[in-house]
């Protein structure tokens, strides 16, 4: 080949001039640049190059012979690798670097240099035979990925700072909170407890934490109650939620408390944790206990007059004259009306408390229920303006109930319909037998209720806030309904969306003892 036959260079084999040709052919195909330097001149020229190198480069071989290799990178001299490609130059030594070249052009690329030393037979380095890869896309990649591995890295140390930031963010919020927490292990030792339990419970960390929940302050958690709660309940029905429990503590006295237990189902780290929160409910439960007795003495102290007047009303219209004026009978039967409606609410009120006091009778007895929810809805229909009141369906057969009691939960439920549902035309009352249960149902199309509140209109006293002021009621009705129907073995459950009406309905149980069924 050209190359090898017009330049300085010369093998000092006794090749045959075919398989010289055929040797230089080979190489001038090879896609790797090859450069031969000759290590017996003064500072070691290139005597040879392929074909590949000059591409690679974009050097012409005239600019290349008698160059020494470190032409290839211009003014980078820094690198590292230089000095190993010397070292090992000096040694006559193989190498194989990664070195920063540049092209004729100015552009950079990266040069995986193979240098292997050719030796003559006394062990003098004569030459060197340089193989050269261009592997600037690798290398790219390769950079790239480092990249990306650094951002990956610097991600994930953001992301524990802040799983850090957050973990103790969330710590100082259970420390802060005014309910005690307790972290405990699957066998019931106390892992962590926040200050409050700590308050609380006149405990300190050192003789809580690690210590079975059985032994902490001389035993006083070994409470059969919480036992169960921790052996029986929660193991088969996790979480739980508002688990009374009272005990009597021996430094700070007989306490009420509220449990809500949590057993972390995931795997992991926390797996089989319980998580208990404490909540001392004693003052709370003892406020409502004076707020019933209240209810339940103001309700007695006004029935009493009001039954005088209501003894003494009935007297008026006994004695009415015969010629009295409309305007005076009016009067007399309004103020009549009115002290019904005034003995209603205290009833209803003397029946809450007789509830919370567990004094409620029910008295049952055999009665057409379908006559009653008749006679009810006439009632009522009579007594409002409002919108018409249709029953559909029928039950067909007597029910041993509390017929009173019944007719109070369908009159609150149809009052309340009326109530909140002052523009619709229509009030509908379904009635039917489902399986062996009566099914009625309420049906309106006022206002309806939100799904968060719907979970707390059966409380006592509780009115959604938005009607407190627009509409009159003291939020009991379908407390006692709701305590009525259980009475009976029922449950009562509304069915609603905010806006577009409402659905109470009630089922009552046929099969009870002395029912028909
Ligand atoms: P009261 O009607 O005296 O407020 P209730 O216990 O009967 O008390 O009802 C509790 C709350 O439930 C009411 O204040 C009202 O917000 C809501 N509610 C009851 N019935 C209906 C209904 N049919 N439509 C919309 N909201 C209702």
């Amino acid at each position: 080949m050209d190359n090898f036959n017009n330049g300085a260079f010369s093998l000092n084999h006794q090749d045959t001039k075919k398989d010289f040709d055929l040797i230089s052919k080979a190489i001038d195909a090879s896609i790797s640049g090859i450069i031969i330097t000759d290590n017996l001149q003064p500072d070691n020229p290139i005597i040879y190059c392929n074909a590949a190198f000059e591409k690679m480069t974009g050097y012409v071989r005239p600019e290349i012979i008698g160059h020494n290799c470190r032409f290839l990178q211009k003014d980078d001299r820094n690198q590292e690798v230089r000095f190993i490609l010397r070292d090992a130059v000096r040694a006559g030594q193989d190498c194989c670097v990664e070195i920063r070249n540049y092209r004729k052009n100015g552009e950079l690329f990266w040069n995986e240099l193979y240098m292997s030393a050719i030796k003559d037979e006394h062990g003098t380095v004569t030459h060197f035979i340089g193989v050269q890869n261009d592997i600037t896309l690798r290398k790219k990649a390769e950079q790239e990925l480092k990249m990306q591995q650094d951002l990956m890295e610097k991600r994930i140390e953001e992301r524990t700072q802040s799983l850090k930031d957050s973990e103790d963010y969330l710590a100082s919020i259970i420390q802060t909170v005014r309910e005690s927490l307790i972290v405990l292990d699957h066998k019931f030792h106390v892992l962590s407890a926040n200050d409050h339990f700590l308050r609380t419970f006149k405990v300190n960390i050192a003789d809580t934490v690690g210590k079975h929940l059985y032994e902490l302050g001389n035993g006083q958690w070994d409470i059969p109650k919480l036992k169960e709660l921790l052996v029986s309940i929660l193991p088969t029905s996790n979480p739980v939620e508002n688990f009374e429990v009272e005990h009597d503590f021996p430094y700070i006295g007989k306490k009420l408390m509220l449990l809500n237990a949590y057993r972390v189902e995931l795997q992991g780290h926390y797996k089989d944790r319980i998580l208990l929160a404490i909540e001392d409910i004693t003052e709370r439960r003892e406020i409502e206990r004076r707020k019933d007795d209240f209810l339940s003495i103001a309700s007695h102290e006004l029935k009493t007059p009001l039954t005088t007047i209501k003894g003494y009303v009935q007297v008026l219209e006994r004695l009415m004259p015969e010629n009295a004026s409309d305007k005076y009978r009016s009067v007399v039967s309004k103020t009549a009306n009115y002290i019904d409606r005034l003995n209603n609410l205290i009833a209803e009120l003397l029946d809450v408390s007789r509830i919370q006091t567990g004094n409620i009778e029910v008295h049952r007895a055999y009665f057409d229920f379908d006559k009653m929810v008749g006679e009810t809805v006439e009632a009522m229909q009579l007594a409002s303006v409002g919108p018409k009141i249709v029953i559909r369906g029928k039950i067909g057969i007597a029910y041993y109930g509390d017929e009173p009691h019944i007719v109070q939960v369908i009159t609150n439920l149809l009052s309340n319909a009326i109530k909140y549902a002052p523009d619709s035309e229509e009030v509908v009352v379904y009635l039917s037998l489902v399986s062996d249960y009566i099914k009625v149902s309420v049906m309106d199309s006022g206002m309806g209720i939100s799904y968060e509140n719907q979970k707390r209109i059966f409380e006592r006293f509780f009115r959604v806030g938005e009607i407190q002021q627009r509409f009159p009621g003291m939020g009991i009705g379908l407390y006692l309904c709701d305590q009525i129907v259980k009475n009976h073995g029922g449950t009562l459950w509304v069915d609603s969306e905010k806006g577009k009406g409402s659905t109470f309905s009630f089922t009552l149980p046929l099969k009870q003892k002395g029912n028909d069924e």
